[in-house]
C-alpha cells in the first residue's frame, strides 16, 4: 500500500492499517472498519509517531492525536455498514 509520508491523513491510515487497528472491508475498499483493540490503536499512534516525513522531521504529537481520533471516528465500528445493508435487504 503506498503511502504518503508528508500526508498526515495518508501517514495515519497507513499505521492503523498496518498495525490492524482498523481494517478495509474487503468487498467495500473505501470503507475502514474499526476493530476495537486498544492495543492496536496505541500501536498505531507509536507507529505513526515514528513517520519521518521527507524533510527529517516528525508529525506533531497534537497533530496525530487529532488524527487518529478522527479517523477511528469515521471509521465504521467492527462491521462494515454496506456490507450489513445487503445482508439485511437479501432476508
Ligand atoms: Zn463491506
Amino acid at each position: 500500500m503506498p503511502v504518503d509520508t508528508d500526508d498526515l491523513e495518508s501517514a495515519m491510515r497507513y499505521a492503523l492499517l498496518t498495525t490492524r487497528a482498523t481494517v478495509i472491508c474487503p468487498f467495500h475498499p473505501e470503507v475502514m472498519i474499526r476493530v476495537g483493540d486498544d492495543a492496536a490503536e496505541t500501536h498505531a499512534y507509536c507507529r505513526a509517531r515514528s513517520i519521518i516525513k521527507s524533510d527529517g522531521t516528525r508529525w506533531e504529537r497534537e497533530d496525530l492525536m487529532e488524527e487518529i481520533v478522527r479517523q477511528l471516528t469515521d471509521a465504521a465500528d467492527g462491521v462494515c455498514p454496506r456490507c450489513a445493508q445487503l445482508v439485511a435487504s437479501h432476508n
